[in-house]
């Protein structure tokens, strides 16, 4: 008995929003990621009922570690309150998604818009409880191993693989094969055996889109092209924060004539909190922030979903994917050829002839995995 795993998804499971996935390694519970979802405009979340009405703990108090893969906040959202109610865990990220969630989570809420000082104290101890992990490093808990992997994607985001007896069992999280603006490719764990991966399987069932590698610099190029042709300033909204990170980086890179870039005061606290862990976004010479912006022609940044800036701006839309597509999936199960591959953070077909990785992947003759597309608050033994 001490020996089974078992997997159950409380959230983030054939859709995309609210990830939190419990694993149970024998005697240990954990929790991997805790998110929130958006669904018509109203905030969802994972539903913790089914797993302490489950045979397996009786109350949140009996998870052991907690691990978030990265800062969106659809694996982040949540971490306040399941840490809340599961007060004896410890939790797990890296420094980058430790910083970008005291960010989300406190500064937007406490330093910007002044929640209650109690509040703000609660929300402070919470944080304080994190640890801070590192790439390629390893935790023994006697139990069992867990070691941290780049996974690509955003700037801090980790894959994490357990050893747990002889077998061995991988969170990607959401994942990216090749580098992004602002990270390197994930790191494949190809050579050691994996017996299951638990895979974000954004586009599992979407063997048509491929995912165009160009689209931020599509809008990086629209968003100076409009100033420069037209000279009118140009609006960029920030929806998700490190997304808005990438788009700013590249968007440096590339103004090559100097266009004022002009970040509103929590974009930029954002930048410099990053510049200050070495990683560099924007260099120094044209930016802007904090003042009224400047009459020349620029671009202004911000994360305001709406408000007037007192002059007019044309509105350009920043939205790219940093996920890998159909065929990113595909070569990452070939790579790692686990037994068994459990898929979540799904998004549904596009059309009802869409055929699943699954299905594309059983006609590969090497290919050996079995696949569990997993549904929320069912309990499957791995
Ligand atoms: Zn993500
Ligand atoms: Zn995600």
């Amino acid at each position: 008995m001490e020996k089974d795993i078992y997997f159950m998804a409380l959230g983030g499971g054939q859709r995309v929003g609210a990830s939190c996935y419990y694993l149970k390694l024998g005697g240990s519970n954990l929790i991997l990621d805790a998110g929130t979802g958006i669904s018509d405009g109203i905030v969802f979340e994972p539903e913790l009922y089914s797993l302490i009405t489950s045979p397996f703990i009786q109350s949140m108090n009996q998870i052991d570690q907690i691990y978030i893969s990265h800062a969106h906040l659809d694996h982040l959202g949540y971490l306040l309150k399941i840490m809340r109610d599961a007060g004896k865990a410890g939790v797990y990220m890296t420094e980058i998604t430790a910083l970008l969630a005291e960010y989300q989570l406190y500064d937007r809420d406490f330093v910007y818009r002044g929640k209650g000082e109690e509040k703000r104290l609660a929300a402070k101890n919470l944080l304080d409880r994190i640890a801070r992990v590192s790439y390629m490093k390893q935790i023994d808990f006697g139990k069992y191993k867990v070691t941290f992997l780049p996974a690509g994607h955003i700037p801090g985001a980790m894959m994490l693989l357990f050893e747990f007896g002889k077998r061995r069992i991988l969170y990607t999280g959401d994942y990216s094969l090749e580098r992004t603006a602002l990270t390197n490719g994930c790191v494949v764990p190809a050579d050691i055996p994996i017996d299951t991966v638990i895979m974000c399987g954004l586009h599992a069932k979407h063997p048509d889109y491929v995912k165009k590698g160009d689209a931020l610099f599509g809008r990086v190029q629209d968003a100076l092209r409009i100033v420069e042709e037209t000279g009118v300033s140009v609006l960029c909204r920030i929806q998700q924060l490190s997304k808005g990170i990438e788009f700013i980086k590249t968007l440096s890179e590339w103004n090559v004539n100097k266009i004022p870039i002009f970040l509103d005061r929590q974009v930029m606290d954002v930048v410099l909190k990053m510049e200050q862990m070495s990683i560099p976004i924007m260099d120094m010479e044209h930016r802007g922030v904090g003042q009224i912006p400047p009459k020349l022609p620029h671009i202004l940044i911000t994360n305001r979903r709406k408000g007037f800036f007192g002059r007019f701006y044309k509105e350009v839309n920043i939205e790219f994917s940093l996920h890998g597509d159909f065929s990113d999936m595909q070569e990452f199960i070939r790579k790692v050829n686990p037994k068994k591959a459990v898929i979540v953070h799904c998004a549904k077909e596009h059309s009802s002839l869409d055929q699943t990785i699954e299905q594309v992947m059983m006609k590969d003759g090497e290919c050996r995995t079995q696949f569990i597309f997993a549904e929320e608050k069912e309990i499957y033994q791995l």
